[in-house]
């Protein structure tokens, strides 16, 4: 997804340096112009106006833009499909604040700002026939939880976190060296209040003045009918609390279905190895097979072959989010006994003997027609 999209200020013909007016003015004169209202006979309009709105959605909202500035494409900006949520926001968000924390006074980071949640990760297990007839699971997931006692802050219900006196709030400090080269200056993270810009004196007892609580949750899980093995599914706010009144992450439900012990799958198709006896090949026969809703029946044609492919349409899996199954393909596995009985002896030997008769009547003539399909 990331790689083939168009640079948004390429998108909205403006400079990286663009003013947010100029955002909008471009913003609103591309708009007209692409509006698929206004464009029925352009079928490329419709998509030319979301990619507008898109690269709008980013660079009017400065926070967006400046993490669009540093990483491009790469960043996640949400409301993008179940699959591409683990780009690890988490992992961003301290990539950013390094890069920008570090360098003090630069940033437009407010060290006490709200902070969004990290994304969970959660690995569910079902079967095959789960994932043949969908449904919904129960999950039950700790996560951390804004704590009900002091809302967040992490002061003793009735306090408040004072202002950080090291640092005046700012969540940094400057340090000053005198060096032969002359005076230097370091900007830091605040030790005293590690750049929250505030302290708590009184700890809230609830949460020990971390301001998050673990809780366990029970999530419904909803499987549709034909879901993928590895299908991430997205439970938006699902995931841990955020940071001073910062939104909660995500939980991404990952889906792994259980092998299972009569059918392998293949997309929308189910395998199934049907054994079946040496005679019955040879002979035809009606069998019974099973399937993941009861049982079907087919007919097997006098002189099956090992390896022999038959498809039962419709029998195999739902297709996601589509109309209809696809098949179960059953494979004949023709089982040659290990043991036989005297009887069982004796017919065998007979057979084999007629065989063999019968190929001494043919001759050499009759074996090369054999060969080449000929009677
Ligand atoms: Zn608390
Ligand atoms: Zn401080």
């Amino acid at each position: 997804m990331a790689n083939n999209k168009r640079d948004y200020y390429e998108v909205l013909g403006i400079e990286r340096t663009a003013s947010s007016e100029e955002i909008k003015k471009a913003y609103r004169k591309l708009a007209r112009e692409y509006h698929p209202d206004f464009n029925k006979d352009d079928p490329h309009a419709e998509e030319k106006f979301k990619e507008i709105n898109e690269a709008y959605e980013v660079l009017s909202d400065p926070q967006k833009r400046e993490r669009y500035d540093y990483l491009g494409h790469k960043a996640d900006y949400g409301g993008a499909g179940a699959d591409d949520g683990f780009s690890g926001f988490g992992a961003f968000e301290s990539i950013f604040e390094d890069f920008f924390g570090g360098l003090g006074g630069f940033g437009r980071r407010r060290p006490s700002g709200p902070e969004r949640g990290e994304d969970l990760r959660y690995d569910l297990e079902i079967t095959l026939e789960d994932a043949f007839h969908g449904g919904t699971k129960e999950i039950r997931v700790p996560r951390s939880e804004t704590c009900p006692e002091c809302h967040g802050s992490g002061a003793r219900p009735g306090t408040r976190p004072e202002t950080c006196a090291a640092c005046g709030g700012s969540g940094q400090q400057q340090i000053t060296h005198d060096t032969p080269f002359g005076r230097m200056v370091n900007v830091q993270t605040c030790l005293h209040c590690s750049g929250k810009g505030t302290v708590v004196k009184e700890p809230c007892p609830a949460c020990r003045g971390q301001g998050r609580v673990i809780r366990e949750r029970a999530f419904e899980v909803k499987i549709p009918p034909g879901i993928a093995h590895g299908t991430r599914l997205r439970i938006q706010g699902g995931g841990e609390a955020g940071l001073r009144g910062g939104p909660p992450g995500d939980l991404f439900v990952v889906v792994a279905i259980r092998p299972h012990k009569l059918f392998r799958r293949e997309k929308d198709d189910l395998i199934y190895e049907l054994p079946l006896q040496m005679a019955l090949a040879a002979l035809g026969t009606e069998v019974e097979v099973p399937t993941l809703d009861g049982k079907a029946v087919m007919k097997i044609p006098e002189g099956t072959q090992p390896g022999t492919v038959f498809r039962l349409r419709g029998k195999g899996m739902p297709r996601l989010y589509g109309r209809g199954k696809g098949d179960l393909r059953v494979k004949v596995n023709v089982v040659i006994p290990k043991r036989l009985t005297a009887r069982e002896k004796e017919l065998l030997t007979e057979l084999a003997q007629l065989n063999a008769a019968n190929e001494k009547e043919k001759g050499f003539i009759g074996r090369m027609k054999d060969a080449f399909g000929g009677h």
